[in-house]
């Protein structure tokens, strides 16, 4: 008898897959990211892999972020969703990746310029490390943080 995968998050064995999943990133006071959980494989169910943001259909709202300008966050969002997103999913060259963030700092209004060295870096780590981006529920629950946060 084969043994079936059980979800790591949910213990259900219904469409269960070994998938690279990102733990969790952690993010100090300043704003800055301290990746203290790595990835790893891990065997993951359907329902938990929408919730957590993977596969194709629960991206649609990253292109909705996109078009959105925003006043804050913009540094954490590039990092943990545009990139990720970009880079891993659309699987864009770096070149391609830099002009879109390029065009969507300038629809916040946001300085480029001191961004383009942290996102060479940013864009490797994320690439190397095959990260997905940061699931909609979490990104939702941040945003009402950003309201109270003055730091973008
Ligand atoms: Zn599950």
């Amino acid at each position: 008898m084969i043994k079936k995968l059980k979800c790591s998050f949910c213990d259900s064995e219904n469409d269960v897959q070994l998938l690279p999943t990102p733990i969790d990133v952690v993010v100090d006071s300043n704003g800055n990211i301290k990746w203290i959980v790595e990835q790893l494989n891990l065997p993951i169910c359907f329902s938990c892999r929408k919730e957590l943001g993977f596969g194709p259909k629960t991206y649609h709202w990253i292109e909705e972020v996109l078009r959105t300008p925003f006043n804050d966050g913009r540094k954490r969002i590039t990092d943990l969703i545009l990139v990720p997103y970009l880079t891993n999913v659309k699987k864009l060259s770096y070149e391609e990746v830099e002009k879109t963030i390029e065009n969507w700092f300038k629809l916040c209004n946001y300085s480029f310029r001191e961004y383009r060295k942290p996102l060479s870096y940013q864009y490797r780590y994320v690439a190397m490390r095959n990260l997905a981006p940061m699931s909609k529920s979490r990104f939702e629950r941040e945003l009402k943080q950003y309201a109270s946060d003055e730091n973008g």
